[in-house]
């Protein structure tokens, strides 16, 4: 069966990494216009860097966890394709081969005046020639030919640990449902945004929840 599973910041929450619009989530304790748009780059790029910098710090802290470690074991029973809002490494980490990093990754960056991208797990400081290999606010989510080829080829379509507030990943269930024509399910501990969309809703914490429903699949 091919599966095509879209993965948010829920997703690596138990890992550790803090969400962006729950409560004590990023957005909390920053400014968007200050850190993670296009203009920001022009004018604060300083300040764009220091925030992506404390990001990429936080991933030598972290594990994959129990959620990460299923979808990987998905992929040895079903053609499972990860389009991942995350910007962490913890899909590669826990051995998943086939992801999609629609707004790109955090030890990546990018040469400002050639767009050449260079991998890293340090910080980049005050270097002005280099920005993050991220998709800010005002920017285009990468992959998009990959992205569409996954959802229009899929059999079934899984949602984890996503809010459903961000474009364009928000707008896949309509394709799905409109287009495609399959399955869909929808992980999460709490309503979303798109909620009503999904022709089956999981409530729960990802570790317990994703583990439970990959069993599910392995055993069909
Ligand atoms: P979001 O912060 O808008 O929403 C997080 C969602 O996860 C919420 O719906 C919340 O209810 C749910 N959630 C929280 N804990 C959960 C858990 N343990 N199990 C299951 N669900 C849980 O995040 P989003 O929808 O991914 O928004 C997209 C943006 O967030 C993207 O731009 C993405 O790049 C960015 N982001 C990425 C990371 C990361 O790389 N780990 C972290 C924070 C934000």
């Amino acid at each position: 069966m091919k599966i095509a599973i879209l993965t948010g910041a829920g997703i690596s929450a138990e890992s550790g990494i803090q969400t962006f619009r729950d409560e004590n989530g990023t957005w909390q304790n920053h400014d968007v216009q200050d850190v993670a748009t296009a203009i920001a780059v022009k004018t604060n790029l300083h300040k764009v860097n220091s925030f992506y910098d404390a990001r990429r710090r936080v991933l030598k802290q972290v594990e994959p966890n129990a959620a990460h470690l299923a979808l990987a074991e998905l992929e040895k029973h079903h053609d499972v394709t990860i389009i991942t809002q995350n910007i962490d490494d913890l899909h590669e980490r826990a051995g998943s081969k086939n992801v999609i990093h629609i707004h790109g990754e955090l030890k990546k960056i990018r040469k400002i005046d050639t767009n050449q991208v260079l991998e890293t797990s340090e910080d980049v400081g005050l270097d002005p020639s280099i920005r993050p290999h991220v998709c800010l606010f005002g920017e285009s989510p990468f992959f998009l030919h990959e992205t569409m080829k996954a959802l229009y080829e899929c059999d079934l379509f899984i949602a984890i640990g996503t809010s459903g507030n961000v474009s364009p990943a928000c707008y896949y269930i309509d394709k799905i449902n409109h287009v495609v024509k399959v399955p869909s399910i929808e992980i999460n501990i709490r309503e979303t945004a798109i909620t009503s969309k999904f022709k089956r809703i999981i409530r729960g914490p990802a570790t317990t929840a994703v583990a439970k429903l990959v069993e599910e699949f392995i055993s069909k």
